[in-house]
């Protein structure tokens, strides 16, 4: 992902709409970019802060952006690796189903 792509996916990526691929492919830029991420950083208090600004608590929105982008992140990896296991557990269903069926009409 470049920074172009990047910034155009911030506030997808902040509204949780970014799929699995994209989320990963957001994350690992805008950690290696500081650009982008200072980018997200201003989108995210903007957003949050303004969401906030009835309530007198304190927050920390460096640190929660930090988690967002944490859980964001190893969320969308869960899912790679289940749609993975998925279709590994389908395929070998199949299989072992097209196996089986075949010794039943083998005789
Ligand atoms: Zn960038």
């Amino acid at each position: 992902m470049n920074c172009y792509e990047c910034k155009k996916r911030i506030k997808d990526f902040l509204n949780d709409s970014l799929n699995s691929k994209n989320c990963i492919a957001f994350v690992e830029h805008v950690k290696s970019c500081n650009e982008c991420m200072e980018e997200l950083s201003i989108e995210f208090l903007v957003n949050e802060g303004l969401k906030r600004l009835d309530t007198a608590t304190s927050f920390d929105l460096e640190r929660e952006l930090n988690e967002k982008i944490n859980q964001a992140y190893s969320k969308a990896k869960f899912y790679k690796h289940f749609a993975l296991i998925c279709s590994i557990v389908v395929f070998a269903t199949a299989f072992i189903l097209g196996v089986f069926l075949s010794t039943l009409f083998s005789y």
